[in-house]
């Protein structure tokens, strides 16, 4: 296992993370072994700031796992999971709506998230979330600010050297948290 970023050129398989359905046809296991043991390497479980237009032309991987406990803005929105939050980051470069080459960066997080139900707080357990977002950089905040308000299939965020990748992959997994949980019956209604 590599532990570390990958450069552009890697013949081994790219896309950590699958769709909905892939995910639940993806043995836990598999995704495992692909993991990185980032707390063993930099000694924390999420990766830390990273250059973000580097990261995007190199186009760079990472991708790990982390336990939801260790989140502390999911645990303060009363969230867990059943089993780790699987995540990923990758950069690339693409065109953007005017053909011009643009640096990419796009967050995958999978994870089964339990919610307190609405009706009787007790724990529901919901369906698998697999979420992406797709960033794209500009060269300021200016731009950032108003290539964003255009971009539909991308949030435009201003270049930064030491981007806090570890907050991102949080990010993605609050605003993937359902709204609403509840049972379909409750257990023990109030
Ligand atoms: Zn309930």
């Amino acid at each position: 296992m590599k532990p570390v970023a990958r450069g552009a050129g890697s013949e081994r398989r790219r896309e950590p993370l699958r769709s909905g359905k892939g995910l639940r046809q993806t043995p836990a296991d598999k995704a495992g072994d692909r993991s990185v043991d980032l707390e063993a390497v930099t000694g924390s479980p999420l990766p830390g700031p990273i250059d973000s237009v580097a990261f995007a032309r190199g186009r760079r991987e990472l991708w790990g796992r982390i336990e939801s406990e260790r989140l502390g803005r999911v645990v303060e929105a009363g969230a867990a999971t059943v089993d780790d939050v699987r995540w990923s980051a990758v950069g690339s470069i693409g065109r953007d709506a005017h053909d011009r080459l643009r640096e990419f960066l796009t967050i995958r997080v999978e994870f089964t998230p339990i919610l307190p139900c609405a009706r009787c707080l007790a724990p529901v357990t919901l369906a698998p979330i697999s979420a992406e977002n797709r960033f794209r950089f500009a060269a300021t905040e200016d731009q950032a600010a108003r290539e964003d308000r255009e971009a539909t299939d991308c949030d435009v965020i201003a270049h930064d050297p030491a981007l806090d990748l570890g907050a991102l992959i949080e990010d993605e997994v609050l605003l993937s948290l359902p709204m609403l949980a509840a049972h379909d019956k409750c257990p023990d209604p109030l």
